[in-house]
């Protein structure tokens, strides 16, 4: 080769490397375009879902009947999500976990028909078809059998869903993810929430909210399910600032679209306050001032949000008492309960999951001050003992609108699980399996912040970079 040779293919190169560039870029700019144009169009079917789903309350007679439907057709439901969203789905990591075990589709039928969906679920676990917490989460490969499995967070997303598409829950960039809030899967919590309401004598009241701003979606969850239920919050205070300048540009998106979306419904959600932790006195006065009103309050914010109130209302001389708190995110043990009995307010605490919502309702009779009622026709469970020595709690997604495929995925949580009618509106509609005492084992929670225990063992242990990316990405706020 001649130096005007070499000159040549260096030239050449270059210019491929400039083409490549330049390639790289254009497809950079062209995904980007259809990126946000993906973004306005699940804000434009947000706000069309959200107009249908405020269309009016149902009765609780609907909401009973509603819930005895759900839990009448949950074999089928198994069977159908585990049909369409697993054995047809090529790239399902539940396929590869399940082929691996050797169980096809006609032998879960079997043992679904043999034994119901809770024996069923025994057998696959026992065949090694279970996620580990840090398996789901990506923090540990899936090892069965001497195979490693392939499994990335994402794929355990419902792939039929409609609005499994880009996210809307933060940052511009990472991983496709699925509406901070699809209307159209809360259609099982209506009638949850609507029995709950009712057990509870809350129809009539007051009600407000103490909760995050999205990219937290527990706080407009609520106002949005109160709003359908004709019990619109009256104030929503916000832990976290909701103005633009403090939030994510596509949350702060999301919450205008759902404000302005209810208000062409006729409905208006409240528009939050920012209040900030160490302001919990701002709340204490508020429930104060509307029960010199004689409108004691319905006040839904996190357990440890909840006990700030009422130290707040301790140390201020303010009187909240009759306000009822309806706390979550958290566990609720008897030393918080008892702080809020302390200033003479009572309570209930349900049972809910970021990947699933609310998996568990509070029981009005219950003996506890946890004691829920498991949402049987939307989760099942399988309790294996776990590293406390109670009940660890794995649990199986059965309808087709769940937001995530999942056989029996180890919560982090354990409980005491007892099958019993209790008299409540859930145990008349047929939901006798209670849980009580749920305490984390996996996670270390402090104002609805959850870090998964492996997690921080994983920053602090020297994991691989990659894991430790990864559990960076996933650390989030629990609904
Ligand atoms: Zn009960």
């Amino acid at each position: 080769m001649t130096l005007s040779d070499s000159h040549l293919v260096a030239s050449n190169s270059a210019k491929a490397v400039l083409l490549d560039e330049l390639k790289v870029s254009l497809e950079s700019l062209f995904i980007l375009r259809w990126a946000m144009l993906d973004d306005v169009r699940m804000l434009m079917r947000f706000h069309r879902d959200l107009r249908h789903f405020l269309r009016g309350p149902i009765s609780v007679a609907e909401a009973t009947q509603s819930l005895r439907n759900y839990l009448d057709c949950r074999e089928h439901s198994f069977l159908d999500l585990r049909d369409k969203s697993v054995y047809r789905q090529a790239c399902s990591p539940w396929r590869a976990l399940l082929h691996n075990a050797r169980i096809e589709l006609s032998d879960i039928r079997n043992l679904v028909h043999r034994g119901g969906i809770e024996s069923t679920l025994a057998t696959l676990y026992d065949a090694g078809v279970f996620l580990r917490a840090p398996e789901a989460k990506g923090v540990y490969p899936v090892v069965r059998n001497g195979t490693e499995i392939d499994v990335r967070p994402e794929e355990f997303d419902n792939p039929v869903l409609p609005g499994s598409f880009h996210a809307l829950t933060g940052g511009s960039s990472g991983p496709r993810r699925r509406l901070l809030i699809d209307v159209a899967l809360l259609d099982h919590d209506v009638p949850a929430q609507r029995l709950f309401l009712h057990s509870y004598a809350l129809e009539q009241r007051t009600m407000a909210i103490w909760r995050p701003v999205p990219p937290g979606a527990a706080g407009l969850k609520r106002a949005i399910l109160q709003a359908q239920l004709g019990v619109p919050a009256q104030r929503w205070f916000s832990q976290t600032n909701p103005s633009l300048r403090h939030s994510p540009a596509k949350s702060w998106l999301f919450l205008q679209t759902a404000l302005v979306g209810a208000r062409s419904s006729g409905v208006r959600l409240p528009t939050p306050e920012h209040v900030p932790l160490e302001r919990a006195a701002v709340v204490a006065e508020w429930l104060a001032s509307r029960k010199r009103q004689c409108h004691a309050v319905h006040l839904d914010t996190m357990v440890s949000s909840a006990v700030r109130v009422c130290y707040a209302a301790q140390v201020g001389g303010i009187d909240i008492s009759r306000t009822f708190f309806r706390v979550g995110s958290e566990s609720l043990t008897d030393s918080r309960a008892a702080v809020l009995r302390s200033a003479e307010t009572s309570f209930a605490c349900h049972y809910s999951m970021s990947e699933t919502g609310p998996i568990g309702m509070a029981c009005s009779s219950g003996s506890c001050v946890d004691d829920v009622h498991l949402l049987s026709g939307k989760i099942a469970i399988l309790g294996r003992p776990g590293p406390d020595g109670r009940d660890a709690l794995f649990v199986t997604t059965l309808l087709a609108g769940a937001p995530r495929i999942m056989i029996n995925v180890e919560s982090g949580d354990s409980a005491s699980v007892e099958t019993r009618s209790c008299g409540s509106a859930f145990g008349a509609a047929g939901y006798l399996t209670h849980l009580h005492t749920i305490r984390s084992y996996e996670k270390v929670s402090g104002e609805g912040m959850y870090f998964l225990g492996t997690e921080l063992a994983a920053l602090v242990g020297g994991l691989s970079a990659a894991a430790l990316r990864r559990s960076a990405d996933r650390l989030s706020v629990r609904s």
